[in-house]
């Protein structure tokens, strides 16, 4: 990013489109002196004086039309008028960024942003690389890589339990939590350290086993956090799962139940029904993308060997397969081909058409359900009978444990994942040295690597490549 922090940026912080209002954020050095170009406050002071943290009314202006305008386009001070506003200084420290920021609060139309973003720009700003606010705010000290990902986490969560967990871990609580394992393992190689630099003193000053019950500790730690990781990850990023049948049991009515559940809420916003299916269900608090098995039904081929193939290159992606079967007739080859694919995937088998007189034979189903451990659930997705008891399938099916953390911090990200996994192998490591009564240095190494890995974690450890690519995945103005 050039120029970082030595100049002052700014960008349209609201997304893109016409809102009620629309606000642009500016943050450096300069933020107040280049904002007092284009910021007329109504109570005739200059923007400089204006106290921390208290909205005033102000008008917008365009520094760039002086001369020759008819009055009417034009303030007092002989600038043409974008907007009105509210603006707001936060001087540094007390800010987002750590940096002075200006907040100008105006409406939200595509034009006013972009004439007040290239009077600010004029006036000396430059327009903010993608995720720069917030990566400014991590370079200043306000929050660690954590909760810098939180934040992301946080606009981005695609239900109230995605969300839980990213505001645990905004307000630190992942961040605690490793910075407590990395603390432990300083501790211990500064013992292990102060055992090397004596050794001809014949000081040990640490106890093996207690340096062995140390490294115990953090490894069970970090292993736990690994585990719960997958869920982690599901909260965050979603589940996928493929709906998957022969022609007619109902795949396409199934789905659409689904979605009526969920669209209660989101249909009184126009135009958002798309995004329903787009963005994925929300089953129970976990997020849910639905892969698009469309066309099986549209096949004449009685063998149905094209839709058994789009079917199973979407049981291949998901991680959880959704079985349809009609319990209003008897089950077929192509049923019986499903059945048998994947079979280590984890799947839900679902009878469909319960309202209707019963003539698949479900014995044969109970018994393979039971044996694999697969839940089977009777609906109909006409009367809308089952639902209830499917989605709870789903989510325990796809979660072992409770969404909500009851102890300890979920991960969620692969970047920590990976992170942990590394701390993991040197911590194991370290292990096999002291086990071996190895010399200090080779456990000294291990624990090394061990802490650097959770370093990396919360960006107490980092290169401007970590950096790089956790910021591209901000949009410009966060
Ligand atoms: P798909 O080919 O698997 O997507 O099946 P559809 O969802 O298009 O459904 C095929 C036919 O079965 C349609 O005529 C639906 O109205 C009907 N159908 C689907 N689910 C049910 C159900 O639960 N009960 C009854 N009686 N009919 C259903």
């Amino acid at each position: 990013m050039p120029g970082l922090l030595d100049d002052t940026i700014c960008a349209v912080a609201t997304p893109v489109g016409e809102g009620g209002i629309g606000i642009v954020r500016v943050s450096g050095s300069s933020a107040v002196s280049i904002g007092a170009q284009v910021v007329v406050l109504r109570s005739g002071k200059g923007l400089q004086v204006l106290e921390s943290h208290r909205l005033a009314h102000a008008d917008l202006v365009d520094i760039r039309a002086r001369g020759s305008l008819p009055p009417v386009f034009v303030s007092g001070g002989g600038h043409r008028w974008v907007d009105e506003a509210l603006g707001v200084v936060m001087r540094a420290p007390r800010s987002y960024t750590g940096e002075d920021v200006l907040e100008l609060h105006c409406h939200g139309g595509t034009i006013v942003l972009q004439e007040l973003c290239q009077g600010l720009v004029q006036a000396g700003a430059r327009m903010a690389e993608p995720g720069e606010f917030t990566k400014r705010a991590f370079l200043n000290g306000r929050l660690d890589l954590t909760q810098a990902e939180a934040v992301l986490d946080t606009i981005q969560a695609k239900t109230a339990s995605s969300l839980y967990v990213a505001q645990a871990q905004l307000r630190g609580r992942l961040s605690e939590e490793v910075q407590g394992l990395r603390e432990r393992l300083i501790g211990l190689l500064a013992q292990v350290e102060a055992g090397i630099d004596f050794t001809e003193e014949d000081i040990e000053f640490i106890e093996r086993d207690a340096l062995r019950s140390g490294l115990q500790t953090v490894q069970a730690r970090v292993g736990q956090m690994i585990e719960r990781g997958r869920e982690g990850r599901l909260l965050r990023e979603g589940l996928t799962m493929a709906i998957v049948g022969r022609p007619n049991v109902g795949k396409s009515s199934l789905l659409n139940a689904l979605l009526q559940t969920d669209r209660a809420i989101v249909t009184a916003i126009p135009g958002t029904t798309r995004d329903v299916l787009e963005d994925g269900l929300n089953i129970g608090g976990l997020p849910v993308r639905v892969l698009d098995t469309a066309g099986v039904r549209d096949t004449d081929d009685p063998i149905e060997q094209e839709g058994v193939r789009r079917a199973k290159m979407a049981m291949e992606q998901a991680d959880l397969l959704l079985i349809v079967l009609d319990g209003a007739a008897p089950l077929e080859g192509t049923d019986r081909e499903l059945l048998e694919l994947f079979p280590d995937k984890k799947r839900v088998l679902v009878i469909n058409k319960c309202d209707l007189p019963q003539v698949l034979e479900a014995t044969g189903l109970q018994r393979e359900s039971d044996g694999k451990r697969a839940p089977l659930v009777t609906i109909s997705a006409t009367t809308g009978s089952g639902f209830d008891e499917l989605k709870l399938a789903i989510r325990s099916c796809a979660l072992q444990q409770q969404l909500e953390p009851r102890e300890g911090v979920l991960v969620t990200r692969v970047r920590h994942l990976d992170a942990l996994r590394r701390t993991q192998e040197a911590v194991g490591n370290a292990l096999v040295s002291v086990e071996a009564r190895a010399v200090g240095e080779l456990i000294a190494m291990d624990v090394r690597a061990a802490t650097d890995a959770l370093g990396e974690i919360t960006g107490a450890v980092t290169t401007d490549d970590i950096l790089d690519r956790i910021f591209q995945e901000f949009c410009i103005g966060k």
